[in-house]
């Protein structure tokens, strides 16, 4: 370990932001799954959490796709895995997160209009029939990009990086990446981790 190196390391864990996560409700393609991981590293996304496929295992999603396709991001952001999206949202707001689903209904915003500065949570759904009805419903509240083109929806790993980056701006002008968001002790703990695998 060269004290560059660990000054990188300090550098990255002093930005990241714990209360910002994504929860990824059977994102099936390896490769979307870590693209998700690589901008949630980018934007200081601490801890991501997901739901495996139906019939697949989110075990999968380690293999050579992931790992090359993830830019060694999925060494930076912890993923914590869940059996059931609504359950994982009502784990989230039990802890005080907002849960936003990327849900077009009655009750969708406009992605810009939430405020990210709270803690919250990005639930993403799968590339065939997006975010669960249950899991939508148990969320805080739905937000949507707006679409203006032929085609009804985006890549998902696209819509997580367009959202992402829009409470990466609005935490920026909130000075929240300008003082460690982590305790020290957890900044500690974690950069040990990072330092020591
Ligand atoms: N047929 C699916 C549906 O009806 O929801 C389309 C799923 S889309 C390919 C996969 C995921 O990408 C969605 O569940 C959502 O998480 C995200 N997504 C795609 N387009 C979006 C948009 N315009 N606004 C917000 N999220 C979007």
């Amino acid at each position: 370990m060269t004290p560059e190196r660990y000054a990188k390391i300090m550098r990255v864990l002093s930005r990241r932001q714990p209360t910002l996560t994504v929860l990824m409700d059977q994102v099936n393609k390896p490769h979307n799954l870590s693209a998700i991981i690589r901008t949630c590293d980018a934007v200081g996304v601490l801890e991501a959490h997901a739901v495996a496929p139906k019939g697949g295992k989110l075990a999968e999603f380690e293999g050579h796709t992931f790992e090359a396709t993830s830019g060694s991001a999925h060494k930076w952001v912890t993923v914590n895995r869940h059996q059931d999206a609504a359950q994982a949202v009502r784990d989230l707001q039990a802890q005080g997160v907002q849960v936003l689903a990327t849900h077009l209904s009655q009750r969708s915003v406009d992605y810009r209009d939430a405020d990210y500065t709270r803690p919250t949570c990005v639930l993403l759904g799968a590339e065939k029939w997006g975010v669960g009805d249950e899991a939508a419903d148990a969320a805080d509240g739905n937000i949507i990009i707006p679409m203006f083109g032929m085609v009804q929806s985006l890549n998902v790993s696209v819509a997580a990086a367009t959202i992402l980056f829009e409470a990466q701006r609005q935490r920026l002008a909130a000075g929240m990446y300008d003082t460690p968001q982590l305790t020290p002790q957890a900044l500690a703990d974690r950069a040990f981790e990072w330092a020591y695998p």
